[in-house]
């Protein structure tokens, strides 16, 4: 089959296309025929070397869509011909198959394309751990999705949505703001924009935003935590370096930071989590947004697409 490898750490000029030989179930584990494959910042983070548990040669990618070719002992619960998500895969999902742990497979709906499936493990379960479980989010509060535009943002905005929140949703282009908007965000802002903070401070009446998913906290931090309402909190869902906050605004406020990282959730917990995503997809109140299809061979300019600003949905990979 063909798969990406990486050989050598590095930036995504590091990704061959190559030929490998298709992997097989162990006992607990399924074969899938990957269909499309869901590109997240966490990819560039391994092939950069930066998860001390992966080694050289490695096959990249966790997040994916397909069709189960095969089930391994003990795991045929899984049939041949079921149309799946893989939320976590032990072969890598840059490929044309892949072998994960039958506890990391979901059904997909009938209705949702191999596309729109590959957009869900990473995205949208870090979007309900982070509103719902981190955060506590109640109908009625305001969230700041900031970071709007992108894979987690988007799939946060169709949760908050639905949860009854107002949602206050920021991007760095045009068409990124475009997108936030139609997908129902309240108010769309540039955080580009010298005076987008204080356009905050003015839509909530100098009040403060209930919660804030912060998906650059380096960047931000320091300038979310004086936007916040009295009990507010912060969910740091992306970071890339170090940064300065004044813990006194804190403390006015009785407002918490608090961190989450989708790879801490136990797999029970993520196939609760996946029920409420199939049942969202089914009504209609999730609806993933595709902004570029690529095939396998361009993973490194996919790679470098999703570090870069523009965000406009997810990028997907088709083997
Ligand atoms: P993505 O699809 O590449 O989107 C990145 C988002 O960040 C875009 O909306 C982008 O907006 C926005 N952004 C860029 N500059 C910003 C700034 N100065 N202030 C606020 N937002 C800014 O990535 P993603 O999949 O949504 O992931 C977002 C972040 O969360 C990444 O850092 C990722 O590593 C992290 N993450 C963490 C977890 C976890 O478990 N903690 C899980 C998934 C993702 P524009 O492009 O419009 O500027």
């Amino acid at each position: 089959m063909q798969a990406i490898r990486v050989h050598q750490f590095g930036g995504p000029e590091v990704l061959r296309l190559e030929e490998q030989p298709r992997p097989t179930p162990g006992p607990g584990e399924v074969l899938v025929k990957i269909k499309a494959i869901g590109v997240n910042p966490v990819d560039t983070y391994w092939v950069a070397g930066a998860n001390p548990a992966v080694s050289l040669p490695f096959t990249p990618g966790l997040d994916a869509a397909g069709v189960v070719e095969a089930a391994g002992e003990a795991a045929d619960a899984w049939q041949p011909g079921a149309r799946v998500i893989v939320a976590g895969s032990l072969t890598g999902t840059y490929a044309e198959w892949t072998v994960a742990k039958a506890s990391r497979l979901h059904p997909l709906p009938d209705k949702t394309s191999f596309a729109e499936g590959a957009s869900l493990p990473i995205p949208y379960g870090t979007a309900h751990r982070a509103l719902f479980h981190r955060a506590q989010a109640k109908a009625g509060e305001t969230v700041l999705i900031h970071g709007a535009s992108g894979g987690v943002g988007l799939a946060a905005i169709q949760f908050a949505k639905t949860a009854g929140l107002t949602i206050i949703g920021t991007a760095g282009t045009a068409a990124g703001r475009q997108l936030v908007q139609d997908q129902g965000a309240h108010h769309v802002l540039d955080h580009t924009d010298p005076d987008y903070l204080q356009q905050i401070h003015s839509l909530t009446h100098g009040r403060g935003v209930d919660l804030i998913l912060e998906m650059l906290a380096n960047i931000n931090l320091g300038k979310d935590l004086p936007l916040l309402a009295r009990g507010g909190r912060v969910i740091v869902i992306g970071n890339r370096g170090q940064v300065e906050i004044n813990a006194r605004d804190l403390m006015i406020r009785e407002a918490d930071v608090r961190g989450m990282l989708l790879f801490n959730v136990p797999d029970d917990e993520l196939r609760a989590v996946h029920r409420e995503i199939f049942s969202g997809l089914e009504k209609g109140t999730l609806r993933p947004i595709i902004g570029k299809e690529l095939p396998l061979s361009e993973a490194a300019l996919a790679q470098k697409s999703v570090m870069q600003s523009g965000a406009r949905g997810k990028i997907i990979l088709v083997p």
